[in-house]
C-alpha cells in the first residue's frame, strides 16, 4: 500500500470573520514509500492545510487520509516535521532541543547523543550545540529545526518550506543534503514550496496546487539526471 493515501479530502474552515472557508476541495493523491513529492501552488491555496492534516495536527472534514495505512495522528512518531518557522524550546540547548525526540520516544541516549551531534555537523551547528536558540540566528534556529526532526530516522518527512527563511546560499546546501538524506536513506519525503524550479530539482513528482478552492491542478513527473557523489 502506499505510505500517504488521501481520497476525496476537503477541508472547510469555520471562522467568525469569514465565515466558512472551503480550503481544499476534493483532493486525492497517493506517495509511494522512498518517493519525494513536493507540492506548489500560490500563497493560500491550503498547502500547510495540507501538510498539517497528514501531521494528524489539523483534522480533515471530509473524505479519507490514510499515513502508512493508519489515521495521520497514529503515524506520528515515524514522523518528521518541519515548519515554516523554527519551533525551539528556548530553554534548552541546539543539542538538547535536538535530542528532544529521543526523551518523547525513549531511544537510547548515548546512540542519540552521537546521532545529534553527526546532524549539528551537517548542518553547520556543532560549534552551537551548548547555544540557547536566542542566542541564534533564525536560520540558525531553523537548522535546529531540521536536526530534531532527524533525530529519529523517521521514515516519512513532512516539510513546510522549510529553507523559506534561509539565505540562499544556506538554502541550496540544505536542498543538496536533503536531496542526500533522501538518496541515501529511501524516506518518503513530502515537501512544500511556492518555488516551482526548488520543486523541479528536489523530487520526483509535483503536485500543483490552485488557490480558492485549493484543489490539485497537474501532476508533473521529474525525470531529471540527478548529482552522484
Ligand atoms: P497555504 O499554505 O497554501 O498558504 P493555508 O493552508 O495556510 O494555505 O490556507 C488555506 C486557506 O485556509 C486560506 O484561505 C486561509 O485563509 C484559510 N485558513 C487557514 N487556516 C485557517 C484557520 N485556522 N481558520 C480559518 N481559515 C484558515
Ligand atoms: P542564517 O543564514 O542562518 O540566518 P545569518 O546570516 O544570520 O545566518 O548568519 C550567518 C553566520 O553568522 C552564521 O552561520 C553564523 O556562523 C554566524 N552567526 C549568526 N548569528 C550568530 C550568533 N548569534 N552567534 C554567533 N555566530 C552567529
Amino acid at each position: 500500500p502506499p505510505t500517504i493515501e488521501v481520497r476525496g479530502l476537503s477541508k472547510t474552515y469555520r471562522s467568525k470573520r469569514e465565515g466558512t472557508v472551503l480550503a481544499l476541495d476534493d483532493i486525492s493523491f497517493t506517495v509511494e514509500e522512498g518517493e519525494f513529492v513536493c507540492i506548489v501552488g500560490p500563497s493560500g491555496c491550503g498547502k500547510s492545510t495540507l501538510l498539517k492534516i497528514l501531521a494528524g495536527i489539523v483534522a480533515h472534514s471530509v473524505g479519507t487520509v490514510a499515513v502508512r495505512g493508519k489515521p495521520p495522528s497514529d503515524a506520528q512518531n515515524r514522523l518528521g516535521l518541519v515548519f515554516q518557522a523554527p519551533v525551539l524550546l528556548p530553554w534548552r540547548t541546539v543539542l538538547q532541543n535536538t535530542l528532544l525526540p529521543a526523551q518523547v520516544l525513549g531511544l537510547d541516549p548515548k546512540a542519540a547523543e552521537a546521532r545529534a551531534h553527526d546532524l549539528l555537523r551537517m548542518v553547520g551547528l556543532e560549534q552551537f550545540a551548548s547555544s540557547y536558540p536566542n542566542e541564534l540566528s533564525g536560520g540558525m534556529q531553523q537548522r535546529c529545526s531540521i536536526t530534531r526532526a532527524l533525530l529519529h530516522d523517521p521514515s516519512i518527512l513532512l516539510m513546510d518550506e522549510p529553507f523559506g527563511a534561509l539565505d540562499a546560499m544556506t538554502r541550496d546546501t540544505m536542498n543538496l543534503e536533503l536531496q542526500r538524506i533522501w538518496r541515501e536513506s529511501g524516506k518518503t519525503i513530502f515537501l512544500i514550496t511556492h518555488s516551482i524550479p526548488e520543486a523541479v530539482f528536489l523530487a520526483d513528482r509535483v503536485l500543483v496546487m490552485s488557490a480558492r478552492p485549493g484543489r490539485i491542478v497537474e501532476e508533473i513527473k521529474v525525470d531529471l539526471p540527478r548529482p552522484r557523489d
